[in-house]
């Protein structure tokens, strides 16, 4: 019979597997157990889509065999079995849920995070056997095969017999040794213990043979041993199961084996309802953003179960796209287990719980906002910018749905404020909800535009993603304060007053001012004097829409080079800062250098607002030449 090879990735977890150094090899029985549940699911949920009535949930279990004698144990179930070609494809070959990837280093440590945090599935039986058999007889075929290994040398497969329909795995214990006790995998006491922590809420009856003892009849002291057959589990799924009777262990376990995660989640959202819609949902937020969370490859989505039974992975109409973050479950009596997917879009019963749970899970975050402060901030690190997304998309349909789970910077508070803590801090004669825009916290705090702002004490949110002035621009208000950007024309701060000591200042200035705007040739709109300026001697302004720092979002994006978007800038001038007097000098005494040092300036704009600039390298050339 011929050897085969395991592929290379399957290999190497499997050598994984043998040579584990992990404390918790128990969790192969559960990894078993739950394949064998995973079976019987698949041949239940076919049955009753082709309306076979041949099968009820009442012939289905799963058998734990222990003999001591030939140091094995024998799972069983009598689900949907595997075909040869199965056999080959699904042990052979790494399966694809597990999505796991290996990294060459921290081998050690990477061993007990895979097995101790991924679903490893069957490979597991490696950590305590010598030997696997899998003998299987698929659904509707008259065949049985054996798959037969011993670990990292290659598998076998061969025709066997087997009379009924499912899978018997067959685990052979390797021997103990010093550290390892694999005998306590035989003794029926300990494996109905590991059921009740692992498996307790598998649907189908896990049964086990158990010896008993028991007084003779009609003797006092001589006791005879009998056979009793024992259902270890309560077969009450997790999600039906009272919240007060679950611990957090229990509903981290099962989050972490259910939706392959490592880490615990950072939240649970149990709930049941009854009424319009009589549901039972499980959700969880994870502790952090999956790794693709932000690319096309993630698909969000919740498993979906009809009265128990599983009949969608992953159903995305659950889920709207700004809570796509959210894993879990929803069960339902009132879907019909035959739905296919296209039906279930416009399944009225299905929209009711679609907008239950959204309201469900806003309400949720809204009291982690109020309740736990430090968890909301946490939360809001990892799937904040998928909020953000929310409220810009559609238009701004959602806007009012999720403001008030925002959190942006804020420059007094020095840390994530809610737009309304902003506003009720807001000054009695402040207009406007002040925002800048920026690559990073700490460069906006030194952009020269704020500073007046900050002098007056005004609070500014400093915005570093690129959606967000997008987003704020969409809400267009909070509150009916309007947002407003520190680089936008008015800021609403002068008096009339200073307004026109402004005006006149410029009128005489006037010819100056020209001449600066003519010799940067149509780069800037205008150049006028600053009045958002302090000590800083220039810096950038717009005028009109669009922003400097939409102009650089929106130019960064594909396609973005047909159609250049260009912010109407204006370059301001502080009149206090001793540069203009030289300017005012150089007006008279040397054109051709002001023209040089209108260049100059602007350039300086160009860098302080992080754009880039036109030729670097004539500006290096300029300043040495100044500097010579
Ligand atoms: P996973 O369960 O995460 O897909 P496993 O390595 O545990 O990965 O199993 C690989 C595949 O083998 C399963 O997806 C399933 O198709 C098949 N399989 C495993 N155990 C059984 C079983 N008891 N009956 C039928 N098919 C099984």
């Amino acid at each position: 019979m011929a050897m085969k090879q395991f592929q290379a990735e399957s290999k190497r977890l499997l050598d994984l597997m043998i040579n584990s150094i992990y404390t918790h090899k128990e969790i192969f029985l559960r990894e078993l157990i739950s394949n064998a549940s995973d079976a019987i699911d698949k041949l239940y949920y076919k049955t009753l889509q082709d309306g076979d009535t041949g099968l009820s949930r009442e012939d289905f279990s799963i058998w734990l065999k222990p003999d001591k004698t030939a140091r094995t144990l024998t799972i069983s179930d009598n689900g949907c079995g595997m075909t040869q070609e199965d056999l080959e494809n699904n042990l052979g070959v790494i399966a694809k849920s597990g999505s796991l990837s290996f990294k060459q280093e921290n081998e050690k440590k990477e061993d007990i995070d895979i097995i101790g945090q991924f679903g490893v599935g069957f490979y597991s039986a490696f950590m305590v056997s010598d030997c696997v058999t899998v003998r299987s007889r698929a659904y509707g075929s008259d065949k049985a095969y054996e798959w037969h290994s011993r670990g990292a040398e290659g598998y076998t497969i061969e025709e066997c017999q087997k009379d009924d329909r499912g899978t018997d795995i067959i685990l052979h214990f390797k021997d103990d040794s010093d550290d390892e006790n694999y005998s306590e995998f035989l003794d029926t006491y300990r494996l109905r213990n590991l059921v009740k922590k692992y498996s307790d809420y598998i649907r189908y009856p896990i049964r086990m043979n158990v010896e008993k003892s028991r007084l003779k009849q009609g003797s006092k002291e001589e006791y005879e041993s009998y056979v009793e057959t024992e259902t270890l589990n309560s077969m009450v799924p997790l999600w039906r199961k009272n919240k007060n009777e679950i611990t957090e262990e229990e509903y981290n376990t099962f989050y972490k084996e259910k939706f392959h995660d490592f880490a615990n989640p950072q939240k649970v959202i149990h709930s049941s309802t009854e009424g319009t819609a009589t549901y039972n949902a499980l959700l969880f937020l994870p502790s952090q953003a999956p790794l693709d969370y932000y690319t096309r490859d993630y698909e969000k989505g919740l498993q979906l179960y009809s009265n128990g039974v599983m009949i969608m992975e992953k159903c995305p109409d659950l889920l709207p796209d700004y809570f796509s973050f959210v894993r879990g479950l929803v069960d339902s009596q009132d879907l019909s287990l035959n739905i296919s997917r296209e039906m279930l879009q416009h399944d009225r019963q299905l929209k009711l719980i679609e907008g239950r749970l959204e309201k469900k899970i806003k309400s949720e975050l809204e009291s982690m906002l109020k309740n736990d402060r430090e968890g909301y901030e946490k939360f809001f690190k990892n799937f904040g910018l998928q909020l953000k997304y929310g409220v810009y998309s559609d238009y701004g349909m959602h806007k009012d749905l999720l403001k008030d789970l925002l959190l942006f910077y804020s420059s007094s508070e020095k840390k994530m404020v809610t737009l309304s803590e902003y506003v009720s801090r807001m000054k009695e004669d402040q207009k406007y909800i002040y925002y800048a825009c920026g690559s990073t916290v700490e460069r906006l705090d030194q952009l020269p535009q704020t500073e007046r702002l900050r002098d007056k004490g005004m609070e500014i949110l400093y915005l570093t993603d690129d959606v967000d002035e997008f987003a704020l621009r969409v809400m267009m208000n909070y509150d009916e304060k309007e947002f407003r950007n520190i680089s936008s024309d008015d800021l609403g701060l002068e008096t009339e007053e200073e307004k026109k000591e402004a005006e006149k200042q410029g009128e005489e200035n006037k010819d100056l001012l020209s001449f600066l705007k003519d010799s940067l040739d149509g780069k800037v709109k205008e150049v006028v004097l600053s009045q958002r300026l302090k000590s800083h001697p220039v810096c950038l302004s717009t005028e009109g829409a669009i922003s400097l720092e939409m102009e650089k979002v929106l130019n960064s994006m594909p396609n973005a080079s047909q159609n250049e978007i260009k912010a109407s800038r204006v370059l301001e001038i502080n009149a206090n800062h001793p540069i203009f007097q030289t300017l005012v000098k150089l007006y008279d005494a040397d054109k051709d250098k002001l023209k040089a040092y209108a260049n100059l300036l602007y350039t300086q704009a160009l860098l302080i607002e992080g754009l880039p600039i036109e030729d670097p390298v004539a500006f290096s050339n300029e300043v040495c030449s100044l500097m010579v």
